[in-house]
């Protein structure tokens, strides 16, 4: 099986890249939060460690007003010490058994996270691998959901983004992505 790291949708591109998000210089950087919205492990607790606590203040406020956020849901807060000014934090699903709406959710994840982006006229975004962590969402079927609803939001021109990172811890998850978006363009 071939490994594609790179797609154009129109003008636009989606790109695959190994690495740390903390450190990605996109406009935004999206979280893999969950819906107390108080840091954790992973992506999230990484995110905030690098980002310093104006990001955890605004997480306060926003849960102080809504309660908790729902699974398939984000908000955007400021990106605090981040080269990206902006974290969009979102909640994807926990893998139960794959029949309990999962797929859905995971795509309202990435749907709810480019549309904030585009609220805010942004041209670049990075998304780690949502749910594949802690929620162990296995990561072939996620890369798919997870490309196809980035590519569809792509595919409806009117939006401002113009790349679309996904930035993927280990060479596993990244080998899985590829191996997707190969399928994809194949
Ligand atoms: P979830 O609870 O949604 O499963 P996790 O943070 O546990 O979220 O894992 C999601 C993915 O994020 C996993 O592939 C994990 O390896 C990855 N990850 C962890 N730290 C980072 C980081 N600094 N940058 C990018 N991805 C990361």
């Amino acid at each position: 099986m071939g490994e594609v790291n790179e797609i154009t949708v129109g003008k636009k591109k989606v790109m695959l890249i190994q690495g740390d998000i903390t450190r990605q210089a996109t406009e935004a950087i999206v979280n893999a939060a969950n819906s107390g919205l108080m840091g954790g492990g992973g992506v999230d607790g990484a995110i905030h460690r690098a980002g310093g606590p104006a990001i955890l203040d605004e997480c306060r406020q926003i849960i102080s007003r809504i309660g908790r956020l729902d699974t398939g849901k984000a908000v955007i807060t400021t990106g605090g010490n981040l080269r990206a000014k902006y974290v969009i934090h979102t909640v994807g699903p926990v893998w139960r058994s794959g029949n309990r709406g999962e797929a859905e959710l995971l795509a309202s994840a990435y749907r709810e996270s480019l549309k904030l982006a585009t609220d805010r006229k942004l041209k670049s975004i990075s998304f780690p691998s949502i749910s594949t962590g802690a929620y162990g969402y296995p990561v072939a079927e996620a890369a798919k959901v997870a490309l196809d609803a980035v590519i569809a939001f792509l595919c409806d021109g009117r939006n401002s983004l113009e790349q679309v990172f996904f930035v993927l811890y280990d060479s596993k998850t990244y080998q899985a992505y590829s191996a997707k978006l190969a399928e994809i363009t194949g």
